[in-house]
């Protein structure tokens, strides 16, 4: 636990009881605050009250008189498409709103620290896809690396939950746009942003809000180190910002998709290997394709990243490497689950939009491709484009009819996902990949996009 530190004494609304909103007001209550609660779901606030924590509705006139400020979760809208009532009317009263990334950020440092060699450090993530991988690989680094470290935010615990840091240590937070469009400190050592496709544009009022939400991690904190994912113009415009001269090595630019020149520091992947340049030499180079829990270029993207985000607290190459070849990949992104009668078996049930689905269909080839659920704006043209290696889709989904008539080649309306893997293993052959990668959400059929990748992990073991 973070214990919070600045509002000794203050009352503290917060909005949203979920493991997030209790961690901060735990983290209140430590640090000498009056946590104030509300969750419009009774049984969220029998948990908080249960706990010991007042609660009181946040709607109510005059409601903000004595608050300090307001605790946001990340699943309420502050802004757009409409601010949840609570937050329009602390914004109203004058009272200043923010989340718990706010609260760790101006709380983490303590006097303790005078004590250490090397003072903790923040790597913070963002992007729009590869986030968690990120997240996950430069946390698997340190531990191969013996450095101490922990994994926050939306992966992880909650970042107020963490253990205070030890001499040294690595906190490695993944945070999503909403969180780092709220927070009201947010500074950390090294930032990352992986990489910007359309996502969540109705939370961020479209593409330019969403790109502000995800700047302000850079503009706002002025991380010592910046790892930035140049294959996208935000990516490039926002290197550009934030270097002072070509050769400034505070920025890491990282792509897989261009041999960087320049005289910076660059960390790329072509065909297959990674390489490290600066000032125009390379310093290190690491052969991805043999990497088994990284497959596609989408994973060799994040593994630039984590790369270059480790490089900048110091590890070295080879240990990189290792860390490499003994992470064995997060569950629901590319993961292999199965292998049999030569047909692989790969759950990337995270797949919810088209751009992260198209990335899962270029890792592979001789596809059954298991997609569908609640479609997204935006059509469904990008992952058509990247749909050359796709054999057949198999469409779950209760609009899976719908869905399947916007894709080319044959598709089957199976609607369910018994149905779906029943078809797809019938048709597989040796050599050929059952996918799951939906390029939809999965709330039509499922609470989660975890329910969904372990329905698809139950229905394929149970076939095998
Ligand atoms: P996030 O935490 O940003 O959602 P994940 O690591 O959980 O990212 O991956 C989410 C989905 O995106 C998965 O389907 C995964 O296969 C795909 N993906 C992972 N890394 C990338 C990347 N760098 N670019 C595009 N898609 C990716």
């Amino acid at each position: 636990m973070i214990p919070v530190r600045g509002l000794e004494g203050a009352r503290v609304a917060v909005l949203g009881l979920g493991r997030s909103g209790l961690v901060a007001a735990r983290a209140l209550d430590a640090g000498g605050a009056i946590p104030v609660c509300w969750d419009d779901n009774p049984d969220a606030r029998a948990r908080a009250e249960a706990e010991g924590f007042a609660c009181a509705d946040l709607k109510r006139g005059g409601a903000f008189d004595d608050i300090a400020r307001l605790i946001v979760s990340p699943g309420i809208p502050h802004l757009y498409p409409t601010p949840n009532p609570v937050v329009a009317a602390a914004l109203s009263a004058g009272v200043p709103v923010d989340n718990d990334i706010g609260l760790f950020f101006q709380s983490f440092a303590t006097a303790a620290w005078n004590d250490f060699d090397t003072a903790p450090r923040v790597i913070a993530v963002t992007g729009s896809n590869g986030k968690s991988t990120t997240s996950a690989l430069i946390h698997h680094i340190m531990d191969v690396a013996g450095r101490p470290s922990q994994l926050a935010g939306n992966i992880g615990r909650g970042v107020l939950d963490i253990d205070p840091p030890h001499d040294g240590e690595v906190v490695v937070l993944e945070l999503s746009s909403y969180q780092t469009d709220l927070a009201r400190s947010l500074t950390p050592d090294v930032a990352v942003f992986t990489n910007l496709t359309p996502d969540h544009l109705d939370r961020h009022d479209g593409m330019g809000g969403y790109f502000a939400a995800k700047r302000r991690l850079f503009a706002e904190g002025g991380p010592d180190r910046a790892v930035i994912g140049v294959d996208e113009k935000e990516g490039r415009f926002l290197a550009g910002q934030l270097v002072e001269a070509p050769g400034d090595d505070r920025v890491i630019r990282v792509s897989v998709e261009a041999k960087l020149t320049g005289p910076g520091w660059n960390v790329f992947a072509r065909k297959g290997y990674l390489a490290e340049t600066r000032k125009g030499r390379q310093v290190a180079s690491i052969d991805l394709r043999e990497v088994a829990g990284l497959p596609g270029s989408h994973n060799h993207q994040n593994a630039c990243a984590a790369y270059a985000a480790a490089r900048s607290v110091g590890i070295a190459p080879k240990v990189i490497e290792q860390a490499f070849h003994s992470f064995g990949g997060l569950p629901h992104r590319s993961q292999l689950i199965a292998e049999a009668g030569g047909v692989r078996y790969v759950n990337d049930s995270k797949a919810t939009n088209v751009d992260s689905a198209a990335k899962a269909l270029a890792a592979f080839e001789n596809i059954h491709w298991i997609c569908g659920g609640l479609q997204k704006d935006g059509g469904l043209d990008v992952v058509k484009a990247a749909a050359g290696s796709v054999k057949a889709a198999y469409v779950i989904g209760r609009e899976a009819a719908q869905f399947a008539m916007q894709l080319d080649g044959p598709a089957h309306v199976c609607t369910t996902m018994a149905a779906a893997v029943e078809a797809a293993m019938a048709a597989a052959e040796p050599g050929d990949v059952v996918l799951l990668a939906p390029a939809a959400a999965s709330f039509d059929q499922y609470d989660s996009f975890e329910r969904r990748g372990e329905d698809f992990v139950a229905e394929v073991t149970k076939r095998l």
